[in-house]
């Protein structure tokens, strides 16, 4: 059945990335309200006198923790990338083990989380002197299909966004409002244009344009803010001598920001707009949990972000999700939640 994913296959890494304190928040003398303490923990809120978690190798558990004023909570993931990490390093511990698994025919997706401003876009996207994940993974692909004997490849790239529940390719904006279809099973995109690949620096060229058309609202907390989910999908056609095709995808989604709508003072519009995106995001949390639960029911109807990406989460797909965090003690509440998002999209 379509919607249903078979739970000992499924296969969702968790890991977390703590991007520096910015200008704003040094000047304003914010303080940092995360330890680090191994390559896959970090402790959230801790004790300024508090003693390391870990000690000869043993992880200390057993603290009463609703004595302190301090959450000073421990918090495992699969990697824990600190302020000091690379885009280079984050590809060498994530999407680059995707990449022979995509080869072979699996559908992969990874995922950027977090609130805005906590290092999404920097992460997935980067920048030309400093590229993303995105860019990384694709030069990590070229390399991976010349190696390949036997095989005819063609790579090709959509990007689109989901924004209030609409779907717009942003490579060609000009197609406007896109629909969903079904056929067999599938959802497609009707009208999205897939461009063929043949060079990982035309890519970047692609993503940086397809960006700078994603749908921005200046917001009372944020001028950067970002409300909108970008979808940027790699469709692999493996062709053998054999007349054998293989057909597989990776989708790299930049989630809009995972703050409220509410705290932002939203009125009209704009309040719709905010409660889509939890819609979306909503569904996302929600078909996650149910993978990582083993649950045999998914809800990947239950928003277009979740349709669209219905073939590349569970089943036999490679999932990650790399959930963005200040440390700064003035996002002490939205770093809280969004540790715990990824805490429970971990629990498998
Ligand atoms: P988001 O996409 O989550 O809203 P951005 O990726 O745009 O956030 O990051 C916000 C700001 O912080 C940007 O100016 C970005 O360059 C900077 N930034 C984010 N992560 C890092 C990092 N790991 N190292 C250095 N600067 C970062
Ligand atoms: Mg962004």
């Amino acid at each position: 059945p379509a919607d249903s994913a078979d739970p000992a296959n499924v296969q969702m890494e968790v890991f977390v990335r703590v991007r520096p304190l910015n200008a704003r928040e040094l000047a304003t003398g914010s303080k940092t309200i995360l330890r680090v303490e191994t390559k896959t923990a970090l402790v959230f809120d801790p004790t300024e006198d508090s003693e390391p978690f870990f000690f000869r190798g043993t992880a200390q558990k057993t603290r009463d923790l609703n004595k302190r004023v301090n959450k000073n909570m421990l918090f495992e993931f699969n990697r824990v990338f600190d302020e000091t990490s690379t885009n280079e390093e984050v590809f060498e511990q994530t999407m680059k083990k995707v990449v022979k698994p995509v080869l072979e025919g699996y559908n992969s997706s990874v995922f950027a989380y977090g609130a805005t401003g906590a290092g999404k876009t920097y992460t997935m996207l980067g920048t030309s002197d400093n590229p993303g994940i995105a860019y990384r993974t694709i030069v990590e692909l070229l390399s991976q299909v010349e190696q390949l004997d036997g095989w005819r490849v063609t790579l090709g790239a959509s990007y689109l966004e989901v924004h209030n529940e609409n779907v717009k390719d942003l490579i060609h904006p000009a197609s406007g409002k896109l629909q969903l279809r079904e056929e067999g099973g599938h959802v497609l995109v009707s009208g999205l244009r897939v461009e063929t690949i043949r060079s990982a620096d035309q890519l970047f060229s692609l993503l940086a344009k397809g960006n700078t058309n994603r749908t921005q609202h200046a917001t009372e907390t944020n001028a950067e803010s970002s409300r909108s989910h970008a979808v940027f999908q790699v469709h692999v056609r493996m062709e053998h001598v054999m007349n054998q095709v293989r057909l597989s995808k990776l989708s790299m989604i930049d989630l809009a920001g995972s703050e409220r709508g509410s705290v932002t003072g939203y009125e009209g519009e704009h309040f719709k707009e905010g409660s889509n995106i939890n819609k979306s995001l909503l569904a996302l949390g929600n078909c996650i949990n149910a993978l990582a639960g083993g649950q045999k029911h998914v809800p990947y109807r239950d928003s277009n972000l979740t349709r669209i990406l219905k073939d590349s989460l569970g089943g036999n797909c490679r999932t990650m999700m790399i959930a963005n965090i200040s440390p700064a003690s003035s996002a002490l509440e939205t770093t809280y939640k969004t540790l715990n998002y990824a805490t429970r999209a971990r629990s498998i």
